[in-house]
């Protein structure tokens, strides 16, 4: 496995992977690595046969009052955990490497990007396309893998990919759980020990939702219903419980963290 900061780098190590007749699978994640990230290295290994992993924190996708500063950064231990996962090339740019023009948003996300996650962080998928249109160009990818995590995101890529007409061919991962079924996200490290009881208790509201969906239920009457057993379940505040896309979506406060989940309807 080999690290490199530069774009050269990574192109000059992937270059090589395909003069050997490999293909490239890429894994972009922000680091603070879990079995979330590490299932879809797992994909792109099956997938191609030579995997890269970017680890970057993109500042352009978190709004100034966001936690961009507090985000969890624990480079060694992510590289521990990939080697063993059969990891290839780790690709881990600075900003200036990355956004050499300076921030200047050039693309704009597509029409998935509208509503859910871009009403309360409008600045997000707009940071997403650029980051991962730059991690493209410079990875020259066949292949990329993306969690269902964030689905809207998943939807947000496959747009961007189409209408830029890149031959790359994107993935959605299942979503990682713990033995709670709280989806794994680099952000339950925030969660103090009474938080992370309210937390786990999201994914049990979602797929009784997802439920009542199934047995007909009205969507806005069923996320009606999530919604307020959510805020009973101690939650402090739900940004939205939407349907969309056949899954139930929602995004939801404890405390100062911020959480996301999905389930499938059909
Ligand atoms: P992040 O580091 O949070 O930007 O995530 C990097 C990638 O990992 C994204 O494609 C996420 O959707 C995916 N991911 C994060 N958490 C999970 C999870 N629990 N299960 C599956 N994929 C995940």
């Amino acid at each position: 496995m080999k690290s490199v900061h530069t774009r050269d780098g990574v192109q000059e190590l992937v270059a090589e992977a395909r003069k050997g007749g490999k293909t490239i699978g890429f894994v972009p994640t922000m680091g603070a690595l879990h079995e979330g990230h590490l299932s879809l290295v797992r994909i792109a290994r099956r997938e191609a046969g030579c995997v890269v992993v970017s680890i970057f924190v993109n500042p352009t996708q978190f709004a100034p009052h966001e936690d961009f500063s507090a985000y969890p950064r624990t480079e060694e231990k992510d590289l521990s955990l990939l080697e063993p996962e059969g990891a290839d090339i780790v690709f881990l740019p600075t900003a200036a490497e990355l956004y050499p023009d300076g921030f200047g948003a050039a693309l704009a996300p597509g029409p998935a990007a509208q509503g859910l996650e871009t009403d309360f962080r409008p600045h997000f998928f707009g940071g997403v396309v650029n980051v991962v249109s730059r991690l493209f160009h410079a990875v020259k990818p066949d292949i990329a893998v993306f969690g269902e995590k964030d689905f809207q995101q998943l939807q947000v890529i496959r747009e961007m990919v189409e209408k830029l007409h890149q031959p790359i061919k994107i993935i959605g991962g299942p979503i990682i759980r713990d033995e709670y079924g709280l989806a794994l996200s680099s952000r339950n490290a925030y969660l103090n020990p009474e938080e992370l009881l309210i937390a786990r208790t999201l994914n049990r509201v979602l797929f009784d939702a997802a439920d009542a969906m199934r047995k007909g239920g009205k969507a806005e009457d069923v996320c009606r219903e999530a919604r307020f057993r959510l805020l009973k379940n101690g939650f402090d505040n739900a940004d939205y419980v939407e349907v969309r896309w056949d899954r139930i979506l929602a995004a939801v406060w404890v405390g100062r963290t911020r959480l996301i989940d999905n389930v499938a309807i059909g």
